[in-house]
């Protein structure tokens, strides 16, 4: 009987020690499960994307409407994927500042070969792109303007009544 008794005495003392000890271990994995949310560190959300617009041969944007963030360094980039000369098909991208006549800006701006189409000492622009070829690329950078809706257009003459849509800037 007492060996019985010894013997169930030490099968308790294990139990009750492989217990303790697989309380430990939740307790270590717990620990790290609090450790693991901290590293993935959730990316700062100040950085835009950069906007990619193309033109093609057929005098046509990809998109009519472009939304950004308040706040943010817009980079935005201008493809022209298509085939003919800028003599020919010439895009830009050009942003006018809110209250701009668009109709009027792009009148003045297609007698302003010279500067690539945007008119001299113009008040009217926020931003824009060269005046690019079949092929061509570039990338402009600026700071979003205050929020609201603004127009952006191709200067090219007579582009603008199919290129154009609206560039809106969220708070
Ligand atoms: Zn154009």
């Amino acid at each position: 009987m007492r060996t019985i008794l010894s013997t169930m005495l030490s099968l308790s003392l294990l139990l009750f020690m492989s217990c303790g000890q697989g309380q430990k271990e939740e307790k270590k994995d717990g620990f790290q499960y609090e450790q693991a949310p901290e590293k993935e560190a959730p990316a700062s959300d100040k950085a835009e994307d950069g906007i990619v617009i193309t033109g093609n041969d057929m005098m046509q944007y990809n998109t009519k409407e472009i939304r950004v963030k308040a706040g943010t360094t817009v980079t935005l980039t201008l493809k022209h994927i298509g085939k003919l000369d800028k003599q020919v098909m010439g895009h830009n991208w050009v942003l006018l500042k809110q209250g701009a006549d668009l109709i009027g800006f792009a009148s003045q701006a297609s007698s302003a070969q010279e500067s690539d189409y945007i008119p001299e000492g113009t008040e009217d622009v926020i931003a824009h792109t060269k005046m690019l070829g079949g092929g061509q690329t570039d990338t402009i950078t600026f700071e979003a303007p205050a929020p609201g809706t603004y127009q952006f257009l191709c200067s090219f003459p007579g582009h603008f009544a199919q290129m154009q849509g609206t560039f809106i800037v969220e708070e």
